[in-house]
């Protein structure tokens, strides 16, 4: 845990009492502070007095005697409008700070030769894989690496600051909406495209909160960014053209003149200017397809900023261990390969799937999102025929009329079955049957790592053997 100091003898008022505001109030409490915790859920207010946490209900307090709130990045801040006792704080001027906030300042208040170093990782998909990925690559080339943020560890809850160690932050728009002090050694911006517009006003609010990453930078520290789209293209030339941090970009589309590409697995390093090509991504079987190329591209760049081995980090990636739930190749039976991608709960997230395999047994459907899984239509001619599950069965259904052989199986296990008997019965060599539902899970599952293990679990059932490698806990 890391302690924080900061309020030590003063009180601070600590809301939303899930994984990463229990870090909270646990360092506060270590560092000395008078925490006063609340949840509006009962069992999480129950988990937290029974490790000691002083509750106290926030609706109810005099405001005036907090020296801060802590907010769990999950509560609205701004919009679409902003909680309750954020309002409450703002009126009684108690400053409002997150989790990583707290963390910033603990950095900042060290000496500066001291300081662990930072590499902060966002962007709307793949920031999980990458935090993951820069962590092991640095962990095999020996360095102290504590991984955490938002996927996994909450902060607080890493091993303590010292000199030598390298934080490895996810770090979602919410949580960047808290955050003032961040100064990364290394920041990673992979992608932007609209997400969570409600809670950020709009577009521009969103990708405000994207780049609230590079806040901070001083020459000397480097931001990594994939420009494989035209947000984070713009942001890269604002970024370079103010000149303070230096600007490594990386793309899985573009061979660039200077930076690193990973074209079509191929791996160029050029930020010297000439290319050089350091190994085929084709050798890392755990990150396939171009999404994580660009994933692998960022990584690299990353680790060749604070002086890594071009040589050591290609050696890493290739022993990545990948993480559950995405792309997971989950065992056989009888040749036929099972792929647990659970989390894509969108189209955009499960075209990358489809677009990594030829050819596909694919199970869909869950809670649809709005756009359902028309978008997908240029991937239709991959699917030997799709499984529809859940509630968008019939609207799925629909879509795929016509253009592609489906079943309606409702539940996962009948579409389990039913793919791997036709896949089976098909000839092909090695056929592949591929979860990525292009929905959220709650019509049938708690949540996607739920639906994902109901499918490892199915797939053991059935005779197969399962590889199971989870790291991260939460979405
Ligand atoms: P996040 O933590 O940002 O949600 P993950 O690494 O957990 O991202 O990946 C979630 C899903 O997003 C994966 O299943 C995959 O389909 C897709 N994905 C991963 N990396 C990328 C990327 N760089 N670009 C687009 N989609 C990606």
């Amino acid at each position: 845990m890391i302690p924080i100091t900061e309020y030590a003898g003063r009180d601070v008022a600590v809301y939303g009492l899930g994984r990463t505001g229990l870090a909270a109030a646990r360092a506060l409490k270590a560092g000395r502070a008078r925490v006063h915790a609340w949840d509006d859920n009962e069992a999480s207010r129950a988990k937290a007095e029974a490790e000691g946490i002083p509750l106290s209900d926030l609706n109810k307090r005099d405001w005036q005697s907090f020296a801060a709130l802590v907010l769990s990045p999950g509560i609205p801040l701004t919009h679409p409008q902003p909680h309750r006792l954020v309002r409450l704080a703002q009126m009684t001027n108690v400053p409002v700070v997150g989790d990583i906030e707290l963390f910033a300042r603990a950095v900042q208040s060290m000496p500066q030769r001291g300081r662990p170093k930072i590499i902060g990782i966002t962007g709307t998909n793949g920031k999980s894989t990458t935090t993951a990925l820069i962590g092991h690559i640095l962990k095999e080339c020996g360095i102290d690496a504590r991984v955490g943020g938002n996927i996994g560890t909450g902060v607080l809850d890493l091993p303590p600051l010292h000199a030598n160690a390298y934080y490895v932050l996810e770090l979602s728009s919410y949580q960047l909406d808290l955050v003032k002090s961040l100064r990364c050694d290394v920041s990673v911006m992979l992608n932007v495209s609209p997400d969570h517009l409600d809670r950020h006003g709009g577009m521009k609010g969103y990708v405000d909160a994207k780049k609230r990453i590079f806040n901070n930078q001083q020459p000397g520290d480097t931001a990594v960014i994939a420009v494989d789209d035209m947000y984070t293209q713009s942001i890269a030339m604002d970024l370079a053209s103010r000149g303070r941090a230096r600007v490594i970009q990386v793309s899985s589309e573009f061979a660039l003149g200077r930076g690193v590409s990973a074209i079509d697995g191929k791996l160029f390093d050029s930020l010297a200017g000439n290319a050089v090509r350091v190994g085929d991504l084709a050798g890392a079987p755990t990150l396939p397809g171009r999404h994580n190329y660009q994933n692998a591209a960022a990584a690299y760049a990353a680790c060749r900023a604070l002086g890594l081995d071009a040589g050591r980090i290609f050696g890493a990636l290739t022993t990545f261990p990948g993480l559950a739930h995405r792309m997971e190749q989950v065992g056989q039976i009888d040749g036929v390969r099972f792929v647990n991608d659970s989390k894509a709960t969108n189209a955009q997230a499960a075209e990358q799937a489809l677009r990594a395999y030829p050819r596909v047994y694919w199970i869909a459907g869950g809670v649809p999102k709005a756009e359902g899984i028309e978008p997908l239509s240029p991937f239709f001619d991959r699917l030997a025929k799709a499984y529809l599950i859940g509630e968008a069965a019939d609207a799925f259904a629909k879509t795929l009329d016509g253009k592609a052989d489906y079943k309606r199986t409702k539940t996962l296990e009948a579409a389990i079955s039913s793919a791997l008997e036709d896949a089976r019965n098909s000839g092909e060599e090695n056929p592949i049957v591929l979860l990525s539902p292009a929905c959220a899970s709650f019509d049938q599952f708690k949540d996607f790592e739920a639906r994902g293990d109901a499918f490892k679990t199915i797939v053991a059932d059935l005779g197969g053997q399962i590889v199971s490698r989870s790291l991260k806990e939460t979405a």
